[in-house]
């Protein structure tokens, strides 16, 4: 079990699902050469994925590279079931950063064969968050960046102006197939750069001047 902070605050409810997009970034799905789908392609990482990214990050032996995908995490703080986006505003409680741990080589070999990616996404660990900032701090959910520095060499940069499927819309959306509750997570999918992670590595995740995270990759 997996409790968030929330403005240095343990939040009320632990971490219960977490409801991820791939794909809404353009120059993501063009770095993989995947289409960019009209209806946004969603998945799930269970309760057991979130862990603290301020915590060493360990990454799992012997099943090929673990890409480093890092996204703007949104921490639930009300029930959303067929919610509007206004709904959904009122209804987040936090902004925070969130890893999205894949096994590529796996996930490669599952997405040839036309089978679902639990095993490259959803194993335990594969969602290290970050604290999470009151979302009443944020003026405009379209107008956030954020950044991941591996061993002192910005990955990715993320601008949510870029996105897709804009937050509160996506949530929105999500919110008709899957009932969001308190201390459920949305990761609203990676900007590109993604690539492998080697234990040893250094990781400084920052979101604007709100928060910055410093974690290292270990083995099992
Ligand atoms: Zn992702």
């Amino acid at each position: 079990m997996f409790t968030p902070l929330l403005d240095n605050q343990h939040f009320e409810y632990s971490v219960g699902k977490i409801l991820c997009i791939g794909r809404n970034y353009a120059a993501h799905a063009a770095e993989l050469n995947n289409p960019v789908p009209d209806t946004p392609v969603l998945f799930l990482k269970p309760s057991d994925a979130a862990c603290d990214l301020r915590q060493p990050i360990v990454i799992p032996e012997n099943k090929g590279s673990v890409h480093h995908e890092l996204e703007l995490a949104i921490l639930i703080g009300r029930r959303l079931t067929h919610a509007t986006p206004e709904q959904v505003q009122a209804a987040v409680a936090g902004v925070g950063l969130g890893l999205d741990l894949t096994l590529r080589d796996i996930q490669s070999e599952l997405k040839d064969k036309g089978l679902p990616w639990e095993r490259a996404k959803a194993f335990d660990g594969s969602c290290p968050l970050s604290p999470f900032v009151s979302a009443s701090r944020v003026e405009d959910w379209q107008a956030l960046s954020f950044t991941l520095e591996r061993n002192g060499v910005v990955q990715q940069v993320g601008h949510t102006s870029d996105m897709l499927h804009p937050i509160l819309d996506l949530i929105a959306h999500m919110s008709a197939s899957f009932t969001l509750n308190p201390g459920d997570v949305v990761m609203t999918g990676t900007p590109k750069g993604v690539g492998p992670l080697v234990v040893g590595d250094t990781l400084e995740a920052t979101l604007g001047n709100w928060l910055a995270c410093r974690t290292r990759v270990v083995a099992v």
